[in-house]
C-alpha cells in the first residue's frame, strides 16, 4: 500500500486518513486532531483498523498516546472499528451519542441486524464490530464536550434524521465541522452531494433541523466521512437539504403509485441521476464505488420507511 495517499494534512493539525474501506480509495475518511491530547474522529470498520493503526504510527500517535476515539453515529462503515482501535489504543476514552452507547459496549443486536440486512457481504464490507469495555466509553447528550488539549475542544452536537445517535462534531480551533453523514455523501470527483437516507431512522424533518444547526454552528470548514473536506459551507449545507427534499418527494410519488422498491427506485433513479455529474457521465468505476456506499436501494427504502410511518 502506497502510505503517502493514505494521509492527507488539511491544516490545523488535522489529517485525513483513508481507511480503505473494503479495499476501495476514496469511500470512507477517519480524520486525526493532532492535538495535546489526540482524537481520531471515527475508526472506520473492523476491516480498516490495521490501515488506522499504520497511519496512526506514521503520524506518531503510539499505543499510550490516543487520548479519544469519537464516532458521528454507530454505523458499520464509521464505527465498525471502535472495538478493535479500543483494544490497541488502551488510554483513549471512546466517546458516543447516549442513544449508541450501548451497542457498542454490547454490538450483538446491532451486528444480528446488520446481517440481516448485508448477509454475506457484511463481512467484506465492514467485518465484526467488537465490544468495547464500557467504562471506556462516554455518552454525550444533546451536547458535549471533548478536551483535545492546550484550551482546545471538540464539541459534539446532536444531529439526527440519518441516524438517531448521530452527532456533529465542531473543533473550537479551527472551526472544524465533522458531518458524518448527516449531510449526505459528498463525491470529491465530481463535487456532487447525494442524500445519505438509509432505514430505519431517517427522517427528513430531524434531518433539516439537524442541517440548520450546523448552519447556525457558523463552521469554517466541512470534513464528510465520505468524503473529505468542503469549504464552500453554506451552499453545501443548502445542497444537502435540497437533495433530500428532491428525493423524499421522488419516493413519496413512487409510494403514491403503489410502486414496490425496486420500481420505486428506478423510477427515482430516472428523475435523479441527471442531477449528478457522477450519473450523467457515469464514470462506471466511480458509479459502482458509490453504488457499494450510498445506493439508491438503501437511500428509497429509508424514504419509503419514514413516509409510512408517518402515514
Ligand atoms: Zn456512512
Amino acid at each position: 500500500m502506497d502510505s503517502t495517499t493514505t494521509i492527507t494534512p488539511l491544516g490545523g493539525d488535522v489529517y485525513e486518513i483513508d481507511t480503505r474501506m473494503a479495499g476501495y480509495t476514496g469511500i470512507m475518511a477517519a480524520y486525526l486532531i493532532l492535538s495535546d491530547r489526540p482524537c481520531l474522529v471515527e475508526p472506520g470498520t473492523a476491516g480498516s483498523a490495521p490501515v488506522v493503526r499504520r497511519a496512526l504510527a506514521e503520524l506518531g500517535v503510539g499505543p499510550a498516546d490516543l487520548a479519544t476515539v469519537v464516532v458521528t453515529h454507530i454505523h458499520l462503515d464509521h464505527a465498525g472499528g471502535v472495538g478493535d482501535i479500543a483494544e490497541s489504543y488502551p488510554g483513549a476514552e471512546v466517546v458516543v451519542h447516549e442513544k449508541g452507547a450501548r451497542h457498542l459496549a454490547s454490538p450483538e443486536r446491532l451486528m444480528r441486524s446488520a446481517r440481516m440486512v448485508y448477509g454475506d457481504s457484511l463481512d467484506t464490507l465492514f467485518g465484526e464490530l467488537k465490544p468495547t469495555e464500557a467504562a471506556r466509553i462516554r455518552a454525550v447528550e444533546d451536547t458535549g464536550v471533548i478536551d483535545l488539549g492546550g484550551g482546545r475542544r471538540l464539541e459534539s452536537h446532536h444531529s439526527p434524521g440519518h441516524a438517531k445517535h448521530h452527532v456533529g462534531l465542531l473543533d473550537s480551533r479551527t472551526g472544524d465541522l465533522y458531518v458524518g453523514d448527516a449531510a449526505g455523501v459528498y463525491i470529491p470527483e465530481t463535487a456532487d452531494v447525494r442524500p445519505a437516507t438509509p432505514p430505519p431512522d431517517f427522517d427528513l424533518e430531524t434531518a433539516l433541523r439537524s442541517l440548520r444547526k450546523f448552519r447556525d454552528l457558523g463552521p469554517q470548514r466541512l470534513l464528510f466521512a465520505h468524503y473529505g473536506p468542503v469549504t464552500a459551507v453554506d451552499d453545501t449545507l443548502e445542497r444537502s437539504a435540497e437533495e433530500l427534499r428532491v428525493w423524499v418527494d421522488a419516493v413519496s410519488d413512487a409510494r403514491d403509485q403503489d410502486l414496490d422498491l425496486d420500481h420505486a427506485v428506478a423510477m427515482v433513479k430516472e428523475r435523479t441521476d441527471a442531477r449528478y455529474a457522477l450519473t450523467r457521465d457515469g464514470d462506471p468505476e466511480l458509479v459502482a464505488k458509490y453504488e457499494v456506499l450510498n445506493g439508491a436501494e438503501g437511500n428509497v427504502a429509508g424514504i419509503m420507511h419514514a413516509l409510512n410511518r408517518h402515514a
